[in-house]
Protein backbone atom coordinates (compact mmCIF):
# COMPACT_ATOMS: atom_id res chain seq x y z
CA UNK A 1 0.00 0.00 0.00
CA UNK A 2 2.58 2.40 -0.94
CA UNK A 3 0.41 5.84 -1.04
CA UNK A 4 -1.28 5.01 1.59
CA UNK A 5 0.61 5.29 5.21
CA UNK A 6 -1.91 6.77 7.77
CA UNK A 7 -3.73 4.72 9.33
CA UNK A 8 -6.57 4.82 12.29
CA UNK A 9 -7.36 2.22 14.45
CA UNK A 10 -11.56 2.42 15.30
CA UNK A 11 -12.36 0.70 18.67
CA UNK A 12 -13.92 0.80 22.15
CA UNK A 13 -11.25 2.84 24.15
CA UNK A 14 -11.66 0.24 27.31
CA UNK A 15 -8.38 -1.55 28.80
CA UNK A 16 -8.72 -4.25 27.43
CA UNK A 17 -9.29 -3.69 23.88
CA UNK A 18 -6.31 -1.28 23.73
CA UNK A 19 -3.95 -3.96 24.96
CA UNK A 20 -5.39 -6.09 21.89
CA UNK A 21 -5.00 -3.02 19.81
CA UNK A 22 -1.26 -2.21 20.69
CA UNK A 23 0.62 -4.72 19.02
CA UNK A 24 -1.47 -3.65 15.98
CA UNK A 25 -0.12 -0.26 16.42
CA UNK A 26 3.52 -1.19 16.65
CA UNK A 27 3.40 -3.75 13.55
CA UNK A 28 2.14 -0.40 11.60
CA UNK A 29 5.33 1.76 13.10
CA UNK A 30 7.20 -1.21 12.19
CA UNK A 31 6.35 -0.84 8.41
CA UNK A 32 5.95 2.95 8.02
CA UNK A 33 2.64 3.74 8.47
CA UNK A 34 1.86 7.29 10.86
CA UNK A 35 -0.63 5.81 13.57
CA UNK A 36 -3.17 9.03 13.40
CA UNK A 37 -5.53 10.06 16.11
CA UNK A 38 -8.33 10.92 13.89
CA UNK A 39 -10.43 10.07 11.23
CA UNK A 40 -10.33 12.65 8.72
CA UNK A 41 -6.26 12.51 8.27
CA UNK A 42 -6.35 8.77 8.07
CA UNK A 43 -6.28 6.94 4.83
CA UNK A 44 -7.05 3.76 6.28
CA UNK A 45 -9.75 3.18 8.75
CA UNK A 46 -9.55 0.18 10.64
CA UNK A 47 -12.02 -1.20 12.22
CA UNK A 48 -11.24 -3.87 16.15
CA UNK A 49 -14.40 -5.62 17.06
CA UNK A 50 -17.33 -7.20 14.32
CA UNK A 51 -19.39 -6.54 11.74
CA UNK A 52 -21.13 -4.12 14.46
CA UNK A 53 -17.57 -2.15 14.70
CA UNK A 54 -16.95 -2.27 10.76
CA UNK A 55 -20.49 -0.86 10.73
CA UNK A 56 -19.64 2.05 13.00
CA UNK A 57 -16.20 2.68 12.15
CA UNK A 58 -17.90 3.61 8.48
CA UNK A 59 -20.52 5.25 9.79
CA UNK A 60 -18.54 7.73 11.89
CA UNK A 61 -16.01 8.43 10.03
CA UNK A 62 -18.35 9.79 6.53
CA UNK A 63 -18.56 6.78 4.48
CA UNK A 64 -15.53 8.02 2.90
CA UNK A 65 -14.73 6.56 -0.20
CA UNK A 66 -10.83 8.40 -0.72
CA UNK A 67 -9.58 5.99 1.94
CA UNK A 68 -9.37 2.13 2.27
CA UNK A 69 -11.83 0.38 5.24
CA UNK A 70 -10.38 -2.85 7.12
CA UNK A 71 -12.01 -5.24 9.62
CA UNK A 72 -10.49 -7.26 12.45
CA UNK A 73 -12.52 -8.95 14.04
CA UNK A 74 -11.39 -9.88 17.73
CA UNK A 75 -13.69 -12.95 18.54
CA UNK A 76 -13.73 -16.14 16.33
CA UNK A 77 -17.15 -15.75 15.27
CA UNK A 78 -17.44 -15.47 11.23
CA UNK A 79 -17.80 -12.14 10.57
CA UNK A 80 -18.85 -10.13 6.97
CA UNK A 81 -17.05 -7.06 6.72
CA UNK A 82 -13.93 -8.56 8.89
CA UNK A 83 -10.84 -9.57 6.72
CA UNK A 84 -8.78 -10.42 9.29
CA UNK A 85 -8.74 -12.26 12.87
CA UNK A 86 -6.60 -10.00 15.52
CA UNK A 87 -3.93 -13.20 16.02
CA UNK A 88 -3.50 -12.89 12.19
CA UNK A 89 -0.32 -10.61 12.07
CA UNK A 90 1.01 -12.74 9.25
CA UNK A 91 -2.07 -12.31 6.90
CA UNK A 92 -1.76 -8.23 7.63
CA UNK A 93 1.29 -8.13 7.08
CA UNK A 94 1.30 -9.79 3.59
CA UNK A 95 -1.42 -7.03 2.80
CA UNK A 96 0.42 -4.15 3.71
CA UNK A 97 3.45 -4.90 2.13
CA UNK A 98 1.79 -6.10 -1.49
CA UNK A 99 2.49 -3.15 -3.73
CA UNK A 100 -0.60 -3.51 -5.43
CA UNK A 101 -3.17 -4.66 -3.23
CA UNK A 102 -6.70 -5.17 -4.94
CA UNK A 103 -9.67 -3.67 -3.75
CA UNK A 104 -13.41 -4.32 -3.31
CA UNK A 105 -16.16 -2.05 -4.11
CA UNK A 106 -19.17 -2.10 -2.22
CA UNK A 107 -22.63 -0.44 -2.80
CA UNK A 108 -24.10 2.01 -0.47
CA UNK A 109 -27.48 3.52 0.02
CA UNK A 110 -28.79 6.77 0.45
CA UNK A 111 -31.67 7.68 2.63
CA UNK A 112 -33.24 10.96 2.21
CA UNK A 113 -36.29 11.04 4.79
CA UNK A 114 -38.90 13.84 3.67
CA UNK A 115 -36.99 16.82 2.51
CA UNK A 116 -34.25 16.34 5.39
CA UNK A 117 -31.13 15.24 5.62
CA UNK A 118 -29.56 12.15 3.64
CA UNK A 119 -27.77 9.27 5.34
CA UNK A 120 -26.00 6.12 4.10
CA UNK A 121 -26.21 2.75 4.83
CA UNK A 122 -23.68 -0.15 4.34
CA UNK A 123 -26.41 -2.93 5.57
CA UNK A 124 -30.06 -1.87 5.03
CA UNK A 125 -32.00 0.71 5.92
CA UNK A 126 -35.66 -0.70 7.78
CA UNK A 127 -38.40 0.89 8.74
CA UNK A 128 -40.89 -0.60 11.06
CA UNK A 129 -43.60 0.66 13.36
CA UNK A 130 -42.85 1.94 16.86
CA UNK A 131 -45.88 0.35 18.62
CA UNK A 132 -48.11 -3.35 18.70
CA UNK A 133 -49.96 -2.81 15.40
CA UNK A 134 -49.50 -2.84 11.53
CA UNK A 135 -48.35 0.16 9.84
CA UNK A 136 -49.03 1.20 6.50
CA UNK A 137 -47.38 2.61 3.78
CA UNK A 138 -47.22 2.97 0.07
CA UNK A 139 -44.52 1.76 -1.95
CA UNK A 140 -43.44 3.66 -4.97
CA UNK A 141 -40.54 2.64 -7.80
CA UNK A 142 -39.85 6.04 -9.00
CA UNK A 143 -42.50 8.09 -9.61
CA UNK A 144 -45.02 5.31 -10.08
CA UNK A 145 -47.31 3.59 -7.54
CA UNK A 146 -46.06 -0.14 -6.75
CA UNK A 147 -47.67 -1.73 -4.20
CA UNK A 148 -49.79 -0.87 -0.74
CA UNK A 149 -48.20 -2.67 2.22
CA UNK A 150 -49.52 -3.21 5.76
CA UNK A 151 -47.63 -4.74 8.49
CA UNK A 152 -44.45 -4.98 10.26
CA UNK A 153 -42.29 -3.25 8.05
CA UNK A 154 -39.56 -3.27 5.50
CA UNK A 155 -36.22 -3.73 4.81
CA UNK A 156 -34.10 -2.10 1.74
CA UNK A 157 -30.87 -3.91 1.57
CA UNK A 158 -27.68 -3.15 -0.29
CA UNK A 159 -25.83 -6.75 -1.48
CA UNK A 160 -23.58 -6.72 0.87
CA UNK A 161 -26.39 -6.43 3.48
CA UNK A 162 -28.26 -9.41 1.94
CA UNK A 163 -26.79 -11.85 4.19
CA UNK A 164 -27.69 -10.01 7.26
CA UNK A 165 -31.48 -8.74 8.22
CA UNK A 166 -32.06 -9.67 4.72
CA UNK A 167 -31.32 -12.75 4.63
CA UNK A 168 -33.88 -13.40 7.49
CA UNK A 169 -36.49 -12.59 6.26
CA UNK A 170 -35.52 -15.11 2.97
CA UNK A 171 -34.35 -12.55 1.10
CA UNK A 172 -32.08 -13.24 -2.06
CA UNK A 173 -28.11 -13.61 -1.11
CA UNK A 174 -26.60 -10.89 -3.62
CA UNK A 175 -23.19 -10.43 -5.02
CA UNK A 176 -21.80 -7.15 -4.75
CA UNK A 177 -20.46 -6.80 -7.69
CA UNK A 178 -24.13 -6.12 -8.77
CA UNK A 179 -25.03 -1.97 -8.52
CA UNK A 180 -28.11 -2.99 -6.80
CA UNK A 181 -30.89 -2.51 -4.05
CA UNK A 182 -33.31 -5.32 -2.25
CA UNK A 183 -36.98 -4.61 -0.91
CA UNK A 184 -38.09 -7.31 1.51
CA UNK A 185 -41.43 -7.50 3.75
CA UNK A 186 -41.76 -7.65 7.29
CA UNK A 187 -44.64 -10.08 7.61
CA UNK A 188 -46.85 -8.31 4.86
CA UNK A 189 -51.08 -9.03 5.45
CA UNK A 190 -52.53 -9.50 2.04
CA UNK A 191 -55.67 -8.88 1.72
CA UNK A 192 -58.42 -6.86 -0.61
CA UNK A 193 -57.12 -3.32 0.97
CA UNK A 194 -53.91 -4.61 0.77
CA UNK A 195 -51.94 -6.46 -1.96
CA UNK A 196 -47.84 -6.33 -2.03
CA UNK A 197 -45.76 -8.67 -4.06
CA UNK A 198 -45.48 -11.11 -1.21
CA UNK A 199 -41.61 -11.55 -2.22
CA UNK A 200 -38.39 -9.74 -1.88
CA UNK A 201 -37.66 -7.62 -5.08
CA UNK A 202 -34.17 -6.29 -6.50
CA UNK A 203 -33.87 -2.64 -8.04
CA UNK A 204 -30.99 -1.78 -10.29
CA UNK A 205 -29.23 1.80 -9.49
CA UNK A 206 -31.39 3.59 -12.00
CA UNK A 207 -34.35 3.48 -9.62
CA UNK A 208 -35.76 5.39 -6.91
CA UNK A 209 -37.53 3.70 -4.00
CA UNK A 210 -40.27 6.12 -2.43
CA UNK A 211 -42.19 5.25 0.94
CA UNK A 212 -45.17 7.19 1.72
CA UNK A 213 -46.25 6.60 4.99
CA UNK A 214 -50.28 7.09 5.32
CA UNK A 215 -51.08 9.90 8.29
CA UNK A 216 -53.89 7.82 9.85
CA UNK A 217 -51.13 5.29 11.43
CA UNK A 218 -48.13 6.84 11.22
CA UNK A 219 -46.97 5.90 15.06
CA UNK A 220 -43.64 7.02 15.64
CA UNK A 221 -41.59 4.41 13.33
CA UNK A 222 -38.43 3.10 13.50
CA UNK A 223 -36.59 3.62 11.07
CA UNK A 224 -32.73 1.53 11.30
CA UNK A 225 -29.57 2.66 9.33
CA UNK A 226 -27.46 -0.32 9.59
CA UNK A 227 -26.70 -0.63 13.76
CA UNK A 228 -28.78 2.71 14.38
CA UNK A 229 -32.04 3.78 14.78
CA UNK A 230 -33.36 7.42 13.86
CA UNK A 231 -35.03 9.26 16.24
CA UNK A 232 -38.33 10.41 13.82
CA UNK A 233 -41.69 11.28 15.33
CA UNK A 234 -43.31 12.21 12.11
CA UNK A 235 -42.46 10.92 8.58
CA UNK A 236 -44.24 11.52 5.59
CA UNK A 237 -42.17 9.55 2.68
CA UNK A 238 -38.23 7.71 3.00
CA UNK A 239 -37.04 8.20 -0.51
CA UNK A 240 -33.64 5.36 -1.08
CA UNK A 241 -31.47 5.09 -4.18
CA UNK A 242 -28.26 3.98 -4.57
CA UNK A 243 -25.19 6.42 -4.06
CA UNK A 244 -23.01 7.17 -6.47
CA UNK A 245 -20.24 6.54 -3.26
CA UNK A 246 -18.73 3.27 -2.86
CA UNK A 247 -17.01 1.71 0.21
CA UNK A 248 -13.32 0.35 -0.37
CA UNK A 249 -11.88 -2.57 1.51
CA UNK A 250 -8.61 -4.84 0.58
CA UNK A 251 -9.53 -7.79 -1.68
CA UNK A 252 -7.41 -10.98 -0.10
CA UNK A 253 -7.66 -13.65 -1.79
CA UNK A 254 -9.08 -16.45 0.44
CA UNK A 255 -11.96 -13.93 1.35
CA UNK A 256 -14.39 -13.46 -1.69
CA UNK A 257 -18.03 -12.57 -0.83
CA UNK A 258 -18.57 -16.23 -2.45
CA UNK A 259 -15.99 -17.94 0.42
CA UNK A 260 -17.26 -16.32 2.97
CA UNK A 261 -20.95 -16.83 1.93
CA UNK A 262 -19.93 -20.13 1.83
CA UNK A 263 -18.20 -20.32 5.23
CA UNK A 264 -21.02 -18.68 6.93
CA UNK A 265 -24.05 -20.77 6.00
CA UNK A 266 -23.13 -23.83 3.99
P1 LIG B 1 -23.15 -7.34 15.41
O1 LIG B 1 -21.72 -7.39 15.07
O2 LIG B 1 -23.58 -7.73 16.78
O3 LIG B 1 -24.02 -8.08 14.32
C1 LIG B 1 -25.10 -8.89 14.61
C2 LIG B 1 -24.96 -10.12 13.75
O4 LIG B 1 -25.22 -9.77 12.39
C3 LIG B 1 -23.56 -10.71 13.81
O5 LIG B 1 -23.64 -12.12 13.79
C4 LIG B 1 -22.94 -10.17 12.52
O6 LIG B 1 -21.87 -10.98 12.06
C5 LIG B 1 -24.12 -10.21 11.61
N1 LIG B 1 -24.00 -9.32 10.46
C6 LIG B 1 -23.88 -7.97 10.43
N2 LIG B 1 -23.76 -7.53 9.18
C7 LIG B 1 -23.77 -8.64 8.40
C8 LIG B 1 -23.70 -8.85 7.01
N3 LIG B 1 -23.59 -7.84 6.15
N4 LIG B 1 -23.80 -10.12 6.55
C9 LIG B 1 -23.93 -11.17 7.39
N5 LIG B 1 -24.00 -11.04 8.72
C10 LIG B 1 -23.94 -9.78 9.21
O7 LIG B 1 -23.55 -5.88 15.15
P2 LIG B 1 -24.92 -5.21 15.08
O8 LIG B 1 -24.54 -3.85 15.27
O9 LIG B 1 -25.97 -5.78 15.95
O10 LIG B 1 -25.28 -5.53 13.54
C11 LIG B 1 -26.23 -4.80 12.90
C12 LIG B 1 -26.87 -5.61 11.84
O11 LIG B 1 -27.61 -6.69 12.42
C13 LIG B 1 -27.91 -4.82 11.08
O12 LIG B 1 -27.33 -4.04 10.06
C14 LIG B 1 -28.83 -5.90 10.56
O13 LIG B 1 -28.47 -6.32 9.27
C15 LIG B 1 -28.62 -7.05 11.51
N6 LIG B 1 -29.90 -7.36 12.15
C16 LIG B 1 -30.41 -8.60 11.91
C17 LIG B 1 -31.65 -8.95 12.43
C18 LIG B 1 -32.17 -10.30 12.11
O14 LIG B 1 -31.50 -11.05 11.39
N7 LIG B 1 -33.35 -10.65 12.58
C19 LIG B 1 -32.37 -8.04 13.19
C20 LIG B 1 -31.82 -6.79 13.42
C21 LIG B 1 -30.57 -6.45 12.87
Amino acid sequence: MPNRRNVYFFHPKNKETKALVSPLIELAKQYDFHVVDNFDSANIIVSIGGDGAFLQAVRQSGFRDDCLYAGVTTSDQLSFYCDFHIDETDKMIEAITTENIEVRRFPVLQTQIDQGTSFYCLNECSIRSGVIKTFSLDVFINENHFEAFRGDGMIISTPTGSTAYNKSVSGAVVDPLIPCMQVSELASLNNNNYRTLGSSFILSAEHTLTLKLSNDNNHNPIIGIDNEALNARQVDQIQIRLSDRQIKTVKLKDNSFWQRVKRTFL
